[in-house]
């Protein structure tokens, strides 16, 4: 059930919609300037870059590299007894414990320069103004409470363990059930939207539908707790290329798939054939585990 405070409406000079980079670098550069500013943010602050983007997924590479030093520490006359091994559960837990001190940390921040930040879906709420876009006239932004009552056999089931994080934002895929527990509005002179993005699905020709257990994005990908045997990732842009050297460096087969006719498209070049070229050589990548596999007669089936 729905319930509005219509009494407590607080007004702020600017509401973010969003608490990802974005979103907060605006927020802490409006209150540097001395404004009143409010986030809205329906999930974690600091959205997909610090809870399943840039910083997981380097944690994730950190591990790998640590990993292959130990693999060759004989060649540096480190003697090490047995075979060392990669504890996929013990990389997930260091990644959850770093990105969970970054949060934390961008929360206190935050807290500290006197930003507040509501929790919930933020929507842009009707304006009474006849003329909405007339200057001066409060922004209302209307923010849902949701609580999560099913989760689908999908999401339970996912391999090799997409078992949700609590710390980790909801995965696109799931398909859990939200219900509305309360709503809140608040007014704004400004209102900025930086909602982000979501993993794009592939067209349904593809028939690689993402079901969050054999197919799935880097969302899940980021809070496995095993190691797969083998994975092939479609895309080989940054994320794409990323994924192929940690999966590569701890020893899963991996097949990297990209419909153009190089890698890392929109990259200098020089750095693209310098990552290419190691696909070879073994310089950043196992190359034993791993192989490219540059697609244009499969256009049709994969986009
Ligand atoms: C695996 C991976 C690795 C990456 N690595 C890098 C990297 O190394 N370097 C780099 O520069 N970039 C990297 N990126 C990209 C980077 O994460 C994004 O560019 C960045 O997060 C975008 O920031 P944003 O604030 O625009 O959106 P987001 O980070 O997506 O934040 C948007 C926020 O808005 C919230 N939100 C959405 N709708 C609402 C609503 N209605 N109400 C309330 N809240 C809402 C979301 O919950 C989210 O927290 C990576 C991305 C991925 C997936």
């Amino acid at each position: 059930m729905t319930e509005t405070n219509q009494q407590d409406i607080k007004h702020h000079d600017l509401a973010i919609i969003g608490g990802g980079p974005a979103g907060y670098a605006a927020a802490l550069y409006g209150a540097s300037a001395g404004l009143d500013v409010a986030i809205v943010e329906m999930r974690k602050l600091g959205g997909t870059c610090l809870n399943v983007g840039c910083i997981p997924a380097k944690e994730f590479l950190e591990s790998a590299a640590v990993f292959q030093t130990v693999l060759s520490a004989k060649e540096f006359g480190t003697e090490i007894d047995g075979v060392p091994t990669i504890n996929m559960a013990e990389v997930q837990a260091r990644k959850q414990q770093v990105v969970e001190k970054l949060v934390k940390g961008l929360s206190g921040t935050l807290k500290s320069r006197g930003i507040t930040v509501y929790s919930g879906v933020g929507t842009l709420a009707p304006n009474e103004s006849s003329d909405p876009e007339k200057s001066g006239a409060p922004k209302k932004v209307l923010i849902k409470n949701t609580e999560s009552t099913a989760t689908t056999e999908n999401s339970k089931k996912s391999k090799p363990s997409t078992t949700q994080n609590p710390s980790t934002q909801e995965t696109s895929t799931q398909e859990t059930s939200t219900q509305e527990t309360s709503a809140q509005e608040i007014t704004a002179d400004h209102i900025l939207l930086a909602t982000g993005s979501k993993p794009r699905q592939l067209p349904e020709s593809t028939g690689l539908k993402v079901d969050g257990k054999t197919v799935v994005t880097s969302d899940e990908i980021l809070s496995w707790d095993e190691k797969p045997e083998s994975v092939a990732i479609v895309g080989a842009g940054a994320i794409g290329v990323e994924f192929a050297s940690f999966f590569s460096d701890i020893g899963s087969e991996v097949m990297l798939v990209e419909a153009l006719d190089d890698i890392l498209a929109g990259v200098d070049r020089d750095i693209a054939k310098v990552v290419e070229r190691s696909f070879s050589t073994g310089d950043f990548f196992n190359s034993q585990n791993f192989f490219v596999m540059i697609c244009m007669p499969f256009l049709g089936t994969f986009f």
